[in-house]
């Protein structure tokens, strides 16, 4: 599908936070797949979040990209200058019947959806939506909004479910991954003061398609999010990326490293005297692509870099 396309991968972190080794992992992998093959790699700054962002996140991430050897082509995208594009792709959802205005509140899934399972109750985890809303038609977004009810808009699970497909590094993988959101949000609710805007998934595929993306690379925690992007690509009419889902980095009591752990931070590493070669030597023995545990640069690393050559699984940071 993407023949003539020359390669394009993406830096897509979220500023929110510091940058952690598990973000210098899959932002490294992208930057040596895409390099590897001489293509193009880009920066999008995901900031749709807004009441969790801090600008000045922004230029940390800048910084620890390039102190880790990492360039991108172009300027950097920002998801909040896109709105429009993000619009446009709602509408052209609407026209083709695969959205349509949910009222529920997070309450009310949650009261509609079965008993939650075992371990799940507290985990913040979505339940599947019962599709409570699904017999509205695309078009009662008008009555609505006369009677100034709040909704967000859903996308429609696919007759045939939704689309499997095959990763670069794990093979072959099932559209049923998605199976546990059911229809999901592509734009979100105006809540209070809040305006509503873009779903992660939405903004995603539409920026994506924008920069002329061809590899996505990202973190395996992201695995069911991808038959989700995939069935808005087709409904958009255009052609998907390949996709890379890369082992998740754990902390040292087995959690997914995570942004609120400052410890484990790039610029706490930096500010350790840890230099990013160190960094770069440690990825590479943990993906398989070193043996030992030398200090390694970017450049060298791209010499030898090969995606059959990654081990897959999670694995700790020491
Ligand atoms: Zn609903």
């Amino acid at each position: 599908m993407n023949g003539s396309r020359s390669v394009a991968g993406r830096f897509a972190p979220s500023p929110t936070g510091f940058l952690h080794p598990g973000h210098a992992s899959s932002f490294a992998l992208a930057w040596l797949s895409a390099r590897s093959q001489n293509g193009s790699i880009f920066l999008r700054l995901e900031n749709i979040d807004d009441s969790r962002c801090r600008p000045e996140t922004s230029t940390e991430i800048k910084r620890d990209l390039a102190w880790l050897g990492m360039d991108w082509d172009g300027q950097p995208l920002t998801q909040t200058d896109r709105l429009e594009a993000h619009l446009f792709a709602l509408e052209t959802l609407k026209k083709r019947g695969t959205v349509y205005p949910c009222t529920c509140s997070r309450a009310d899934i949650v009261r509609a959806a079965s008993a939650p399972q075992v371990g799940e109750r507290d985990s913040g985890i979505t339940r599947r939506y019962p599709g409570t809303c699904a017999q509205r038609s695309e078009t009662e977004d008008r009555n609505l909004i006369a009677q100034g009810i709040p909704f967000c808009w859903r996308m429609r699970t696919p007759k045939n479910g939704w689309p499997d497909f095959v990763d670069g590094l794990l093979g072959k993988l099932p559209g049923s991954l998605a199976d546990n959101e059911g229809d999901f949000v592509v734009w979100r609710a105006n809540k209070g003061n809040q305006r509503g805007g873009p779903s992660y998934q939405l903004a995603v595929v539409v920026d994506d398609v924008f920069q002329g993306v061809t590899e996505v690379v990202r973190g395996d925690d992201l695995l069911d999010s991808t038959p989700r992007q995939l069935a808005i690509i087709q409904e958009l009419g255009h052609s998907a990326p390949k996709y890379f889902h890369v082992p998740l980095v754990l902390d040292a009591a087995g959690r997914r490293l995570a942004k609120r752990a400052g410890s484990l931070s790039l610029a706490q590493l930096r500010a350790q005297g840890i230099g990013p070669w160190m960094i770069l030597g440690q990825l590479a023995v943990q993906w398989g692509l070193n043996p030992t545990a030398c200090e390694q640069t970017l450049e060298r690393l791209r010499a030898i870099f090969c995606w059959n050559q990654l081990k897959t699984g999670p694995w700790e940071w020491r």
